[in-house]
């Protein structure tokens, strides 16, 4: 199937017709990307700095660019310029230095705290108590640059999907307790990243607002 057809029938199974399709482009050439968009599509998710600085350069600028990969510290300044959403922070230097990047080009630059709730070893994100630990931080509440708009999480990759609505369900309700504590004005905690290609009925079911899906709408992706 197309383009076309996968994205249409991915549009026909949301739970939540509201939730937003975050297109994850990985890998994909530039020309993939246009046909895509020219069916309508705007926000889409890269993982890798390099290569995603030059399809932002070679692409539609109204084009919403959402990094959803490990984002290391020195490299925060190729993408502070233009990107839309950071899905994946998990410490405190590197919101500080997103801030402070994102000063430099003179925006305020949108983030989801990553948080782990997946049963493997192998994933990024803040534990519970890290979290609470770097929302309460004094550090934090200096930093206006950035604003903090929700958390994100990668539930475990398995076919058990009692485990996967658990990790998601356990997801919404760390959000939830997150939203009743008093946070500077640099939080507005309104997005539940969690989602993908396998996952996102569940995710949705279980409160997502934004799913990251690549597989489904593109075919398997190549790694050269
Ligand atoms: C690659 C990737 C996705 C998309 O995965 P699919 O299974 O292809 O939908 C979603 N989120 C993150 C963080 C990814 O790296």
């Amino acid at each position: 199937m197309g383009i076309k057809e996968n994205l249409l029938s991915l549009k026909n199974t949301f739970v939540n017709p509201h939730c937003l399709l975050v297109a994850v482009s990985k890998t994909h050439p530039a020309d993939t990307i246009l046909e895509a968009y020219e069916l309508g599509v705007r926000d889409f998710g890269e993982n890798k700095v390099q290569e995603l600085e030059e399809k932002q350069a070679a692409l539609p600028k109204d084009i919403r660019w959402h990094f959803i990969g490990h984002l290391q510290t020195n490299k925060v300044k190729y993408i502070a310029p233009f990107i839309y959403l950071i899905h994946g922070v998990d410490s405190l230097k590197l919101l500080t230095e997103i801030n402070k990047q994102a000063e430099k080009a003179g925006r305020v630059i949108n983030c989801l705290l990553q948080v782990y709730i997946a049963k493997e070893e192998s994933k990024f994100g803040l534990d519970e108590k890290e979290l609470e630990e770097l929302v309460q931080s004094e550090a934090v509440k200096s930093l206006s640059h950035v604003k903090i708009v929700g958390l994100m999480g990668m539930a475990t990759f398995t076919d058990n999907e009692n485990t996967v609505r658990e990790e998601f369900r356990n997801l919404k309700s760390i959000f939830d307790k997150l939203k009743t504590k008093k946070l500077t004005s640099n939080f507005d905690l309104r997005e539940i990243s969690m989602g993908m290609s396998g996952d996102y009925i569940i995710a949705q079911e279980e409160g997502s607002t934004m799913v990251r899906i690549g597989t489904a709408i593109f075919g398997e992706r190549e790694y050269k």
